[in-house]
């Protein structure tokens, strides 16, 4: 069976979830009420129809409620972000993510009910700011507020030393869950594994103690 998604808002942050949800294989239902926004997205996706998602009629009638995630991708009109997410949270709908504009937007999409609140440009921006800050750390994804994973190129100062070497878990309260090496990737390295000039570290901790690991070692 393939997955099912709708997509309200069919501005940048919309239209790039559209394009890659169909890249992945997955069913679209794209809408917007700009007639030239549902032009351009006829030929990208499975299906794009103009409609107004704050009228519970018309949500009724496309049976939005019947697929299993909504995305809500309208950013400006904080209003419509409201309305669109309690509607479909009242009619049923099992997971909505929505984009928020600020922080406040944010806090009455959480009361209301939204699934997933996201923030892109918010999160781009940290991401990279953490990027310029240390050209060793490649990638993050964070998993709470305050903990990630990040990928952390190895430098001559760490590499042919063992894990135990450097007692990582001890001294910075942090694991390397695997490293990348070229084309492989070795899970759950054991405490003799040796580090590489090159490698690729996936390191899982507390951001403080990730931070504070990367200051020290690159
Ligand atoms: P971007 O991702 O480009 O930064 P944005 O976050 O600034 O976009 P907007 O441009 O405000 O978001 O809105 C995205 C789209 O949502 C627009 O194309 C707009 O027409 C559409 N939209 C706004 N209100 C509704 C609504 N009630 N029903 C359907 N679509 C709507
Ligand atoms: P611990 O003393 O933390 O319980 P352990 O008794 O399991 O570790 P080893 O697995 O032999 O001992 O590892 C010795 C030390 O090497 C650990 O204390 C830790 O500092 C470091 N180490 C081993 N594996 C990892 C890892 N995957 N990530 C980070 N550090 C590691
Ligand atoms: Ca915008």
């Amino acid at each position: 069976m393939k997955k099912e998604f709708v997509v309200i808002g069919l501005g940048r942050f919309g239209g790039s979830i559209v394009r890659e949800l169909v890249r992945l294989g997955a069913d679209v239902l794209a809408i917007d009420t700009n007639q030239e926004k549902v032009d351009e997205f006829a030929k990208i996706a499975t299906q794009a129809v103009i409609a107004d998602t704050t009228d519970e009629d018309v949500i009724k009638s496309l049976g939005i409620r019947n697929f299993e995630h909504v995305i809500i991708a309208i950013g400006e009109n904080i209003q419509n972000s409201i309305l669109t997410t309690l509607i479909l949270k009242d009619l049923g709908v099992k997971q909505i993510t929505v984009k928020a504009q600020n922080d406040y937007h944010a806090r009455v999409l959480e009361k209301i009910g939204a699934d997933f609140v996201v923030h892109p440009e918010r999160d781009m921006g940290i991401r990279i700011a953490n990027n310029m800050m240390s050209s060793n750390v490649l990638d993050y994804l964070e998993l709470s507020d305050e903990h990630s994973i990040m990928e952390i190129k190895a430098n001559d100062q760490i590499a042919g030393y063992s894990l135990i070497d450097l007692d990582i878990r001890a001294k910075y309260g942090i694991n390397i869950v695997g490293i990348k090496r070229g084309e492989a990737i070795i899970i759950s390295p054991a405490a003799d594994e040796k580090i590489l000039l090159g490698d690729i570290l996936l390191v899982i901790g507390a951001d403080v103690d990730i931070n504070r690991f990367v200051k020290k070692m690159m």
